[in-house]
């Protein structure tokens, strides 16, 4: 996607070989007209495959998904990373690995959200080892849904999530790929 890469080249900062920063428009301060653009491409792109919902992960990936849920006419489900005290029982957990923050989170999703008739769409910001998706996909078959595919802002295609998933036969659609950021540079697939 023409604008997302022009966003990335303009405001992205390469903080070392395996870290881009995009604070400016998508991961601390939000850019809501690029939102509305990229909730527009994923909508176009699963327009056709019946989603029933759009399960996405706080907090980075609630602002693409809930454009692209506007645009479906769907509910947007979130992963919490942290229980609360009105979310302590009736959920789905998963245990994730955060690339950036070297944790592992085990992230929740109230049964009463999610469900076996649901076809879902996952949306999340980065893709990088995949372990965020793995936890998504983990959600959703312990609910029984049906996932119609995976969206991502920001595929790393030089590390090994992408691939993986594709291999286990999922359908991923990612708005900009980065082949590498090597010398300070981003260079896109
Ligand atoms: P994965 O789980 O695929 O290894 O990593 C994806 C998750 O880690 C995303 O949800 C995102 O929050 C974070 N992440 C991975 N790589 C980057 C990166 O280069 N920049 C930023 N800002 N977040 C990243």
């Amino acid at each position: 996607m023409k604008a997302l890469e022009q966003a990335i080249l303009a405001k992205g900062k390469v903080l070392s070989e395996d870290v881009l920063k995009v604070d400016s428009f998508l991961n601390h301060q939000i850019d809501p007209a690029l939102m509305q653009a990229m909730g527009q491409e994923f909508a176009d792109l699963y327009k056709d495959a019946g989603i029933t919902r759009i399960l996405t992960l706080e907090a980075s990936g609630i602002a693409p998904a809930v454009m692209a849920g506007l645009i479906l006419g769907v509910p947007v489900v979130f992963g919490r990373k942290r229980k609360s005290v009105t979310l302590q029982d009736n959920l789905y957990t998963a245990d994730v690995y955060s690339f950036t923050k070297k944790v592992t989170n085990t992230i929740s999703v109230s049964k009463d959200f999610l469900d076996k008739e649901d076809t879902l769409l996952i949306i999340d910001d980065f893709l990088a080892n995949g372990e965020a998706a793995k936890g998504l996909l983990d959600v959703a078959n312990q609910a029984g849904a049906k996932v119609a595919g995976i969206g991502i802002v920001i595929e790393k295609g030089f590390q090994p999530g992408g691939k993986a998933l594709r291999e286990q036969g999922y359908r991923v659609d990612s708005l900009a790929i980065v082949s590498s950021l090597e010398n300070g540079t981003v260079t896109f697939a």
